[in-house]
């Protein structure tokens, strides 16, 4: 309810930067698991609005590992036993995870799902598991069980207990889709956030450029730490706020490392990616979180047309190449540092 609250204080928020004109219209409705909320500032109706929040229900039915119903469900129920049958869809959003997991060695790894269950973050059941437990569960862990067939559109997972976990890349594909929407639908300008994930979509009557928060990574208030200006583009952050709890003064975030079955530790607090394309930004944000900041550098130089800034825990704020002409620090607290590698 807390992260509602604050999701619903950052749209507040990002409305309040730009007031709302005429003809705008707006919507935003809890789906995926988090508020999405949709500004069309230019162009579109409220059909397309519903238009929008329909396909966005469409994928949790069939992408959401949190519900026995979707497609994804099925996969998991038939863990070592068959495959299933999904829609062209599911299939692209387990594909492109596959390539990340293969891109990152495994540090990305959409079959995390048992060890995201085991930690229950997010919910009111979060606990820190036994080191039995966290065995077991890694254990399963293992993009190459993943056995697709392009033809007969099936996923099988090849170990019973497997299961997957699209929460780090079927937000992102959800932007794309909508982004399809609005083009379709005519919409010259919209904001499109799915719960801090936000795509800027098309050009401002006025010409001006497109500003985006970046979230500060240790206020629970939707405050921003910076600002970054462009054209059309997806600004995607994975951090240690998004949904965590606190057990004996420590603090347990949602991003797991597949290989020791813990929160990812890498000094980082949050990274965001600004790119074209949603489900890669998605997909980049919590790879290079979990990555650190060298490695992620490094996976960073195979996508030469997408930007990342990097936060540590003491504050300092680092930005990729190129990133420097489009990022803004507004926050004093932090601080920006030369990349000495
Ligand atoms: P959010 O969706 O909260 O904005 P992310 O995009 O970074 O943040 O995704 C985090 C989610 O990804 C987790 O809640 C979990 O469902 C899933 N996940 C956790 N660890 C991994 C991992 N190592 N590889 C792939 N997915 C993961
Ligand atoms: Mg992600």
């Amino acid at each position: 309810m807390k992260r509602i609250f604050t999701t619903l204080c950052a749209i507040l928020m990002f409305s309040a930067c730009s007031p709302k004109a005429e003809g705008e219209v707006s919507r935003s409705d809890f789906v995926l698991g988090t508020v999405c909320s949709i500004r069309l500032i230019d162009g579109g109706s409220n059909n397309t609005l519903q238009a929008i929040f329909s396909r966005l229900s469409q994928i949790e039915e069939r992408m959401s590992a949190n519900r026995d119903d979707t497609q994804i469900a099925a996969i998991n129920q038939s863990a070592g036993k068959e495959a299933v049958k999904v829609t062209e869809d599911t299939l692209g959003v387990i594909q492109k995870s596959i390539a990340y997991a293969r891109l990152t060695g495994g540090v990305f790894d959409p079959s995390v799902g048992p060890l995201v269950k085991l930690w229950n973050i997010g919910t009111d059941y979060a606990k820190v598991p036994s080191n039995k437990e966290i065995k077991e569960k890694i254990a399963l862990i293992d993009y190459n069980d993943i056995e697709l067939d392009e033809a007969k559109k099936t996923v099988f997972l090849r170990k019973p207990g497997m299961s997957l976990d699209l929460g780090a890349i079927a937000k992102g594909y959800a932007a794309d889709e909508v982004t399809k929407i609005l083009a379709s639908h005519r919409v010259k300008a919209a904001v499109v956030d799915l719960g801090g994930n936000v795509m800027v979509y098309g050009q401002k009557k006025d010409g001006s450029p497109w500003r985006v928060g970046v979230q500060d990574p240790v206020s629970d208030r939707g405050e921003y730490l910076g600002l970054v200006s462009g054209k059309a583009m997806t600004v995607v952050t994975s951090g240690i706020y998004e949904r965590f709890f606190i057990e004996n003064n420590v603090r347990y975030h949602h991003i797991l490392d597949p290989k020791t079955g813990f929160p990812s530790d890498t000094g980082l607090v949050s990274v965001t990616i600004i790119a074209a394309s949603s489900i890669d930004a998605d997909a980049l944000s919590t790879s290079i979180f979990s990555l650190g900041l060298k490695k992620g550098l490094e996976l960073l130089k195979k996508f030469p047309e997408i930007r990342a800034v990097f936060i540590d825990e003491k504050k300092n704020v680092y930005l990729s190449p190129g990133t420097e002409s489009i990022f803004t620090l507004t926050n004093t607290n932090y601080r920006l540092v030369e990349l000495d590698f």
